[in-house]
């Protein structure tokens, strides 16, 4: 058995469109870990990961911030289908570690009505960080239902569904190395929870 598949063609046959390949998003990373890093010059800050979703994107930013860092996840689960937010955010995993007195880096792969960043934002700022930002992979600003800013984008997008490098459909693709469009035949209105 060989080391490499052969092809994603699998995976990216069900894509009607790729937004952006492995090669632009690895670019636009290490911009944002350069930002970062020159931000929190002197700070060391903990740098937690929303999963599932923001999995792929916390790996490669963290190797992108050449400072000291601590890191921590966060695991959310939002009542809906998977492409409507409710607003009821359930925490399936909360923070090992107290986060009074730090510089809280929430990373996130989209934000899309801002429900799910502004539930865990109020929540994370009633145990006293020293300060909160966002970065986060990808923007669907037309999307927003409360208004939320986050300090980093990646990309911003139309009102897209899109899939891969984290980003899931039914708990699928979230390996794809790029970010496309599902075509409509492959995307179904499924009860899914899980982010
Ligand atoms: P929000 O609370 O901002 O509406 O929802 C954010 C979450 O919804 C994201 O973390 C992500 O799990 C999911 N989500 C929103 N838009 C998309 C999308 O285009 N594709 C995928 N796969 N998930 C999305």
């Amino acid at each position: 058995m060989s080391d490499a598949p052969a092809s994603w063609s699998k995976l990216t046959d069900d894509l009607e469109r790729v937004l952006y390949t492995r090669e632009q998003i690895q670019t636009r990373v290490n911009e944002l870990g350069a930002m970062i890093a020159a931000d929190y010059a002197n700070r060391s800050p903990m740098v937690i990961g929303i999963l599932k979703g923001a999995v792929m994107f916390f790996a490669d930013l963290t190797r992108a911030i050449p400072a000291s860092i601590s890191i921590d996840f966060i695991a959310t689960s939002s009542y809906g289908s998977n492409d409507v937010t409710s607003g009821v955010v359930r925490i399936l995993k909360d923070l090992d570690r107290p986060i009074d007195d730090r510089h809280v880096l929430l990373v996130e792969d989209i934000v899309d009505s801002g429900l799910t960043l502004s539930y865990l934002v109020r929540m994370l700022r009633a145990r006293h960080p020293a300060s909160i930002r966002i970065a986060a992979l990808l923007d669907k600003p037309s999307r927003r239902k409360t208004p939320l800013q986050a300090d980093y984008i990646g990309f911003s997008i139309d009102d897209l569904f899109v899939v891969g490098y984290g980003l899931d459909f039914d708990q699928r693709y979230r390996n794809l190395p790029m970010i496309g469009v599902l075509k409509p035949a492959c995307y179904q209105k499924l009860g899914g929870e899980e982010s």
